[in-house]
């Protein structure tokens, strides 16, 4: 008998798990992966996209090149889960499952910012990425905000890397000087465990005139007046705005049952949720990292080991540490590395890498390695 894996998502956590089993197990699963988009798309590649460094077809990584013993890919909507019986609905079929993992990610609630629609723009979709290509061209003079609107929010650095990557292209449009740039972030500091980090983006924002408005969130656009208001109700004018929308879990999550406080809760040893044999991963779970890429994807090395474990007869891994490393792009073609762990100790810690040339490659390595393990290309 085969073991029936159904994964929900195909993106980070999604993928590295179901290459993970293929490899260990093959003709012994019978895996489903599922996802209602065509293509697989890295979240920095909106940052690319956003500037003009990539075209939005670029970054796509089509699902139709998923070839892996064991593994069958779906491209159909999820429209209902219901992990007692782990039983999968989607717009083509139904799925039984003996192991279920979901890994939905987070999706965005423009709606809970009011004016964002009709005053601002976001970054954080492929869409909304897109369509910025066409807007920042046009921006030459002015206020510009990139704001938070709420917490938790996906890759953390990501707002202090559109705000450097803003002064880059400015700059290189020569329209900078008749421009300002300011950044509402609602921690203290830009990356909260990492003291070493934050402070080189704060002398980077320094050394490039961008303001840092700290502790704050925003609560709302009024695009009429071209204000921003913010959580303490000041406001703070602009031309253009560029939003980090509210995060919240897909409706069909919501809908099943498994959230508390928004998100689905886990054993953060494990990965397990309180369903016997339902696990969830990545940034649709509260397991308390911080919501990127590389934290899915350590999660789902978890599962994949526990269920090979299980399979095999194994030992059963340790511990889930939540540990990773995020790039970020200081602009001036430099990347930064930070080295988290959030679960090992009392308090998460981050370890700084300094911004170089060099670490520009290993970024581009990192996508490349997963590029050719997940999709052959
Ligand atoms: C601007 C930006 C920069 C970033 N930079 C980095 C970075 O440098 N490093 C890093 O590690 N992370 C980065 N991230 C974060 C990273 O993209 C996410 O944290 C990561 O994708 C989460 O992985 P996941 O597997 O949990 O979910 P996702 O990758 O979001 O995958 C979830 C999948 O579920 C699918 N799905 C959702 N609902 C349904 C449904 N009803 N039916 C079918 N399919 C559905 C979606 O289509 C999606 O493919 C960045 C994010 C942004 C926005």
């Amino acid at each position: 008998m085969k073991l029936r894996v159904v994964v929900l998502g195909a993106g980070f956590g999604g993928l590295e798990l179901s290459t993970i089993l293929s490899e260990a197990l093959a003709e012994r699963l019978d895996l489903t992966l599922i996802d209602k988009n065509d293509s697989f798309v890295f979240g920095y590649s909106k940052l690319d996209v956003m500037f003009g460094r990539k075209a939005p077809e670029a970054v796509r990584l089509a699902y139709r090149n998923i070839v892996k013993p064991g593994v069958r890919f779906r491209q159909e909507a999820i429209t209902a889960i219901d992990p007692e019986a782990r039983r999968v609905t989607t717009d083509g079929g139904t799925y039984d499952a003996d192991v279920l993992v979901i890994a939905l990610g987070a999706d965005y609630d423009l709606n809970a910012t009011p004016g964002l629609i009709e005053g601002g723009n976001e970054f954080y979709s492929v869409a909304g990425a897109t369509r910025l290509r066409e807007v920042l061209p046009t921006f030459s003079k002015g206020r510009a905000i990139i704001g938070v609107t709420s917490t938790p929010f996906k890759c953390p650095p990501a707002p202090s890397e559109a705000a450097l990557l803003l002064h880059d292209h400015l700059t290189a449009r020569g329209v900078r000087a008749a421009c300002e740039i300011s950044l509402v972030i609602p921690f203290g500091i830009p990356i909260p465990p990492s003291p070493a980090t934050s402070q080189a983006l704060l002398a980077a924002f320094a050394e490039r005139g961008i303001t840092f408005v700290p502790d704050r969130r925003v609560r709302a656009l009024d695009p009429a007046r071209r204000v921003a208001i913010l959580d303490d109700k000041s406001e703070m004018p602009y031309d253009l705005f560029l939003g980090i929308p509210k995060h919240c879990v897909p409706s069909v999550v919501a809908a099943s049952g498994m959230t508390e406080d928004g998100w689905i809760p886990v054993d953060r040893k494990n990965l397990k949720t309180r369903f016997p044999s339902v696990y969830a991963v990545g940034d649709v779970t509260s397991v308390g990292t911080a919501k990127a890429g590389v934290f899915s994807e350590g999660a789902a090395r978890i599962v994949a080991a526990t269920i090979i474990a299980d399979v095999q007869g194994g030992e059963q891994p340790s511990a889930y540490k939540g540990a990773g490393s995020c790039y970020v792009e200081f602009g001036a073609d430099r990347v930064g590395r930070v080295d988290v762990d959030f679960l090992s100790g009392s308090s998460p810690t981050g370890n700084f890498i300094e911004p170089s040339v060099a670490l520009v490659g290993e970024k581009q390595h990192f996508g490349s390695s997963r590029r050719a393990r997940w999709f052959g290309l």
